[in-house]
């Protein structure tokens, strides 16, 4: 690696880094350089160069890069990397030993001490995000760590950064023997199909898996589904094997109908009685209040920014909307799953937006449960912006 770089932090930033906030961001340094090079090694220092922290430079999003360590003597290198994986592997082991689960997440970046950075395991398939080119400049220690301390099939990757104007390379190799795709896992007995060589999306999202798993065990029997943003329609397949009499699966993007008739599929379930719809959520709203259809349970999990041709949703200024939408087609004591994953606003400003939404709409309702990251997906108290997921079950009453 290239020299370090030392960074001197504002007097009124030094406490939030001393206590282990680990975002290097641009407002908190007084000689931040946005050119230098990505995966520079970065020594945090207070005004009178006493040392704080050290990370390197990355840029993502808003963010310069990560905190690693706060011992000065500590090197970032292969022993670094090798004992930061290894404990991430060791908190993961309840999921490893799981005899119904065979996907979660292994590194969760900041949470588990390494910012820009996750790696999932999909039944013995591993996949690395990397979020920035400077966690990618230590690409060798990492690789080398996982190789060394995990038992693969193969190692796959994304370059969640831009390489040359080109976003995601979607066929991205790394180790092992190539995968036969789709590959498919369980989660919680439930098969899903999943793909690694495709775009950065593979199938499922695995930060909802409490969230399948109490929609099939606990609401989902006798109910008529709708699933808005439904993307490979897991939440309607989690549905479906709960018996629910019918589900409906709405997404804008061409592949979720064969995505979604695939995840039906590998678990057996006859899609005869469950619909899968491609058209923009705002326009189905419309067509069911004109059809005057309604349904027992309606799941919101909507991208935090979304551009159709026509509309553009921003989860923190329209969830509101969206949810008065929901509402006027949800039975009385029907369920509402509110679902965001924006990191813009917290659970209590999330909730704010259903208070509205059921006084606008003039009608009542009950928070049932709440949900958020699950364990795999850890986090840590000093960076609450990383506990991004936000669920709420909602029943809506008259
Ligand atoms: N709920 C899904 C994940 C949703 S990802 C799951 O649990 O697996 C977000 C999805 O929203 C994408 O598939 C995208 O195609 C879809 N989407 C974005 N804007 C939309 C719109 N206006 N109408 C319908 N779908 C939309």
């Amino acid at each position: 690696m290239k020299k370090d770089v030392t960074l001197t932090v504002k007097a009124k930033y030094v406490n939030l880094y001393k206590s282990g906030y680990p975002l290097i961001s641009k407002e908190a340094i007084i000689n931040l350089n946005e050119d230098t090079k990505e995966g520079t090694i970065i020594r945090l220092v207070d005004e009178k160069n006493k040392f704080i922290a050290k990370g390197y430079f990355g840029k993502q999003n808003k963010g310069f890069g990560w905190v690693l360590s706060r011992n000065e003597n500590e090197q970032i290198d292969q022993r670094f990397f090798m004992n930061k994986l290894r404990d991430a592997i060791n908190y993961r082991e309840p999921f490893f030993n799981s005899l119904d689960t065979n996907a979660f997440r292994i590194v969760n970046g900041e949470g588990d001490g390494l910012g820009g950075l996750t790696i999932e395991y999909f039944d013995g398939y591993y996949l690395i995000n990397w979020y920035s080119k400077g966690i990618y400049r230590f690409r060798e220690y990492i690789i080398n760590a996982l190789k060394e301390l995990a038992e693969f099939k193969a190692i796959y990757q994304k370059k969640r950064f831009d390489v040359d104007g080109k976003y995601i390379e979607e066929d991205d190799f790394v180790a092992g023997e190539r995968g036969t795709f789709p590959i498919i896992v369980k989660e919680n007995g439930v098969n899903l199909a999943v793909y690694l060589n495709e775009s950065a999306m593979v199938g499922v999202f695995l930060d909802q898996r409490d969230v399948r798993k109490t929609i099939r065990d606990a609401y989902a029997e006798g109910k008529n589904v709708l699933n808005t943003f439904s993307y490979t329609g897991a939440f309607s397949v989690f549905a479906a094997v709960g018996d629910a009499v019918k589900t409906t699966s709405v997404d804008l993007a061409n592949r979720s109908l064969n995505k979604t008739i695939e995840q039906f599929r590998v678990n057996g379930l006859d899609i005869e009685s469950h619909d899968i719809i491609v058209e923009d959520v705002f326009n189905y709203f419309k067509y069911a209040v004109k059809k005057q259809l309604t349904f027992d349970m309606v799941i919101l999990d909507p991208p935090s920014f979304a551009r159709s041709k026509k509309i553009v949703f921003s989860a923190e200024k329209d969830y509101k909307n969206l949810l008065k939408e929901a509402i006027s087609i949800t039975e009385d004591g029907g369920i509402i799953v509110a679902s965001t994953n924006s990191s813009s606003f917290n659970m209590k400003k999330f909730k704010s937006f259903i208070d509205q939404a059921f006084k606008e709409t003039n009608r009542k309702f009950q928070l049932i449960e709440e949900f958020s990251l699950p364990n795999d997906f850890k986090t840590i108290k000093e960076f609450p912006e990383g506990i991004y997921l936000k669920v709420v079950f909602i029943k809506s009453l008259p």
